[in-house]
C-alpha cells in the first residue's frame, strides 16, 4: 500500500519531531493536538529545528521551506481521517490513546493504518480497541526524532504482514533504519535500556558512586556517549520510572523493581532537564550533581 499522506496525533516534544521527519521525506502532514498554542508551539519548535539543519549545511533553506509547507495543523481530530498512515504520539496514558482511536474511528478510510509512538504499552491490547487490529501496528520512534535512526517496530498479535511490509518501507523512505520487536513489555530498546539506568540509580542509592562518577564511568569505562543518569535526566525520570513499572507489572520478576530513589526523586517533581532538576540541576549555566 502506497503511503501519501500522514496525520500525527500529538504535537509534543515526539509529535513534532515525526511531522519534522516525514514532511522533509515528502510526505503531506496533519498535526492535531488539544490546544491552538500547543500547534503553534510545535509549529515554532519544528522551523527552529529545521533551520539548525539549514546551517549545519544538512538542508537547503529551500528543503526546509518546502517542507514546512506540507505540514498542516488542525484542533479536530476529524481532519486526520483522510490520512493514509495516522501516527499516534500523544501523551503516555493508555486511556487517552484509546479515546483518540475510538474517536478517529467513523472518520477514517477503510485502508488507513494505525499506529502508535508508545514507549510501553501493549500494541495488541491498543488494537483490539479498534475496528482494524490487523491494520495496527507500533512505530516506535527515538528522541530527537530527527537526529536518531532507529525506528522499531512492534506486530501485535494480529497485525497483518501488508501493514508490516508498508510500514519497513515507510522507515526506509524516511532514511531510518528499523529493527523489528515482539510486542511484549517496553520491546527491545526500552527492556535493555531501563534496566541499566534503574541499575545505575541502585548504584546511587547504595553510594557505590556519586553522579560524576557513575556517569564518568560509563561514558569512558563502556563508551556510551551520555552516562546513564544524564541520559536519565534528558529522558524524563518520570518516563523512566513508568517504563520499568510496566517491565515489573508486565514481566513480575523482581529484577525489573524501580529502584526507590528513582520513585523519590519523581515524587520531588525533579523529573530531570523538562522540570530544571533531576540527577542534576540544570537552572545554572551548567549543570551541577544532585548527589
Ligand atoms: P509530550 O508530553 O511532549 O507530548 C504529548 C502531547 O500529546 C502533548 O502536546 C499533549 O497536549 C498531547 N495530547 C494529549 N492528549 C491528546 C489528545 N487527546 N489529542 C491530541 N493530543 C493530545 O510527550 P512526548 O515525549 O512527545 O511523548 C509522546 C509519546 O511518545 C508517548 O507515548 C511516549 O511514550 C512516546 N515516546 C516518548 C519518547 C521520549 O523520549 N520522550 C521516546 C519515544 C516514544
Amino acid at each position: 500500500m502506497e503511503i501519501k499522506t500522514v496525520g500525527v496525533v500529538g504535537a509534543g516534544q515526539m509529535g513534532n519531531g515525526i511531522a519534522h521527519i516525514f514532511s522533509l521525506a515528502g510526505y503531506d502532514v496533519q498535526l492535531t493536538d488539544i490546544t491552538q498554542e500547543t500547534l503553534d508551539r510545535g509549529l515554532v519548535n519544528i522551523r527552529k529545528n529545521m533551520d539548525r539543519q539549514v546551517s549545519r549545511d544538512k538542508i537547503t533553506a529551500e528543503e526546509r521551506d518546502i517542507a514546512m509547507g506540507r505540514i498542516s495543523t488542525t484542533l479536530a481530530l476529524k481532519d486526520l481521517g483522510s490520512s493514509d498512515l495516522i501516527i499516534e504520539a500523544a501523551s503516555e496514558r493508555e486511556t487517552i490513546k484509546n479515546a483518540i482511536f475510538e474517536d478517529l474511528q467513523p472518520h477514517l478510510k477503510p485502508t488507513t493504518i494505525l499506529t502508535s509512538n508508545t514507549s510501553s504499552i501493549s500494541i495488541t491490547r491498543l488494537a483490539s480497541r479498534t475496528d482494524r487490529p490487523e491494520r495496527f501496528m507500533g512505530l516506535h520512534f527515538m528522541n530527537p526524532v530527527p537526529v536518531m535512526k532507529l525506528v522499531e517496530l512492534i506486530r501485535g498479535i494480529a497485525t497483518d504482514d501488508e501493514t508490516y511490509q508498508t510500514l519497513l518501507k515507510v522507515v526506509d523512505d524516511l532514511g531510518k533504519t528499523s529493527a523489528s520487536a515482539e510486542d511484549f513489555p517496553a520491546f527491545i530498546v526500552n527492556r535493555i535500556l531501563m534496566p541499566m539506568i534503574n541499575e545505575a540509580v541502585y548504584t546511587l542509592y547504595e553510594g557505590v558512586g556519586n553522579v560524576r562518577s557513575i556517569d564518568t564511568s560509563m561514558k569512558l569505562g563502556a563508551a556510551h556517549p551520555m552516562g546513564p543518569l544524564e541520559l536519565a535526566d534528558f529522558i524524563g525520570l518520570d518516563t523512566c520510572l513508568a517504563i520499568m513499572n510496566v517491565l515489573h507489572e508486565g514481566l513480575a520478576d523482581t529484577k525489573y523493581r524501580p529502584c526507590p530513589l528513582l520513585t523519590k526523586y519523581v515524587e520531588a517533581g525533579w523529573l530531570g532537564r523538562k522540570s530544571g532538576r533531576g540527577f542534576y540541576d540544570y537552572r545554572g549555566d551548567t549543570p551541577v550533581p544532585t548527589r
